[in-house]
């Protein structure tokens, strides 16, 4: 589903690279953490599977587009299957907690009838069926987080990448968060989620990446956040 091959990445301004010859795979169904420290390179690895970043040199796969190399007006069409949620929810805040996800629909040209079916089923599958008609302002973090995961799965992405999505959420409301995900993923959407939350990879055990300095640390199967030896 996705492959990094010998990606090394060079920022114009940086002295060292944000990530040096990093090879990774990551299979259809998969659920994958994405941990380091601060500037280890995890948002850089985000941005290169978006086509946010180009890498100064190897290859990026996802699924069968070769990201890199993908003419420009590919790139929506790339982007439109990949769902992002993020620390900060990044919802509209001026729109209900329906036209959120309603607007995920609109931009990738869905009609009125796949918007008026789609929204109530994602509102169902994230446990916010009550909500619909809120506004971003009146939602607790988890909520709008669960708002955030259900605009990015509307277009049924061959991945979700999470960006410390639980770091703004006390850590009852993180579990929450990841049931959801956890359930999410035994559905069969492929899972990335960069994180700092030692607790919760030490309670998914799933596989952990870890980047240190760029480079490709670690990679276990069914991981903890510490060293595993
Ligand atoms: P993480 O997400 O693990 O904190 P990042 O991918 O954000 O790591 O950063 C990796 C390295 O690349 C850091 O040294 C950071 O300062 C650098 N970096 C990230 N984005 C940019 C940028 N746009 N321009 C220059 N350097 C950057
Ligand atoms: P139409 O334009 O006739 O609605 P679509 O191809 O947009 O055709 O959708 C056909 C059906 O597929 C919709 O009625 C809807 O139930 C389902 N569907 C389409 N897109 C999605 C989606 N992103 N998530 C869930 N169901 C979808």
């Amino acid at each position: 589903m996705l492959r990094l091959e010998n990606v090394t990445k060079l920022y114009p301004t940086s002295v060292r690279p944000a990530l040096d010859d990093v090879s990774m795979d990551v299979d259809r169904g998969e659920f994958v953490f994405l941990i380091g420290p601060s500037g280890s390179g995890k948002s850089t690895l985000l941005r290169l599977l978006l086509r946010e970043e180009a890498p100064s040199s190897g290859n990026v796969f996802v699924a069968n587009w070769n990201v890199a190399r993908l003419a420009n007006r590919k790139v929506p069409k790339l982007r439109q299957r990949m769902g992002c949620v993020f620390q900060d929810f990044r919802l509209l805040g001026n729109r209900t907690v329906a036209e959120n996800i309603a607007f995920a629909l609109e931009v990738t040209g869905k009609s009125e009838h796949t918007i008026r079916t789609v929204v109530p089923e994602m509102l169902e599958l994230v446990g916010l069926d009550g909500k619909s008609e809120r506004m971003p302002a009146e939602l607790s973090g988890g909520e709008a987080q669960r708002v955030a995961i259900a605009r990015a799965l509307a277009n049924r992405p061959l991945v979700l990448l999470a960006d410390e999505p639980t770091g703004n959420l006390d850590p009852e409301t993180s579990d929450d968060i990841m049931l959801l995900l956890d359930r999410i993923n035994r559905a069969g959407t492929t899972v990335v989620m960069a994180t700092h939350d030692r607790q919760i990879v030490d309670a998914m055990r799933r596989r952990v990446v870890e980047l240190h300095l760029g480079k490709l640390a670690r990679d276990d199967a069914r991981g903890v956040y510490g060293a595993s030896r």
